[in-house]
């Protein structure tokens, strides 16, 4: 099975992904993953792209699409679950002209829904395990008392005044990436408020049927 998830900061891809990883045996690739981890490892990649990382801006088209496709490849061009990319018409437009020409489109482009009140909410309390990688919100899932508090962290770009960036950056360059799929055919929304199991539940039901498994 070959899906995107897509949805705005705070959407619930990355959970929604790593579920999907986990019960449905996919390979989850986050172009935000491989950036981060570029930029903690302080490669030259790393150093090209934190600028716009830290603004809470896009990093460049081509320079992100070199990282997807990598990736893809590596998964043999098959069984993945795309988080966080594609995010401008440019890089769909890319991936789609490379994975029609090996005749492995994407079965589904799925869309989280959220209202904007809820995503502020949820990405100034999310807070991130540094090694594990593990997600927490401040109320609704906090970190247990176990876990050594000096190793949980805020995104620097989670802070209130990125996170108002990087919703307007959705707006004005990625969500017409919906418009893209939705002509095509391939565009499921689904309503991303609820508990994980309800999301996860829909897009379930929803991919099943589109791969036809
Ligand atoms: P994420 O973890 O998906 O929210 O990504 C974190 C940051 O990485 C984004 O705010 C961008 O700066 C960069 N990034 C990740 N994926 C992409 C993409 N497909 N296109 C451009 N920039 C990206």
């Amino acid at each position: 099975m070959r899906i995107a998830l897509f949805g705005p900061p705070g959407a619930g891809k990355g959970t929604q992904a790593k579920l999907l990883v986990k019960r449905e045996g996919l390979t989850h690739i986050s172009t935000g993953d491989i950036i981060r981890n570029a930029i903690r490892a302080e490669s030259a990649l790393g150093q090209e792209v934190r600028g716009y990382v830290e603004g809470g801006q896009l990093v460049p088209d081509d320079v992100v699409w070199k990282l997807a496709k990598e990736a893809i490849n590596a998964q043999g061009n098959d069984n993945f679950i795309l988080d966080g990319y594609p995010r401008t018409v440019k890089q769909a437009e890319w991936m789609e002209e490379y994975l029609e020409g090996i005749d492995r489109p994407l079965h589904a482009f799925v869309s989280l829904v959220v209202p904007d009140e809820q995503l502020v909410d949820r990405l100034s309390k999310r807070r991130i395990h540094a090694e594990t990688g593990d997600t927490y919100h401040l109320e609704h899932k906090p970190p247990p008392p176990d876990v050594d508090a000096s190793l949980i962290k805020q995104r620097a770009d989670d802070k209130p005044e990125k996170v108002r960036e990087r919703l307007s950056v959705y707006k004005e360059e990625t969500q017409p990436v919906e418009s893209y799929y939705r002509e095509k055919g391939m565009l499921v929304e689904i309503n991303g408020e609820g508990t994980f199991e309800e999301v996860y539940e829909r897009i379930v039901h929803q991919i099943k049927e589109r791969a036809d498994i």
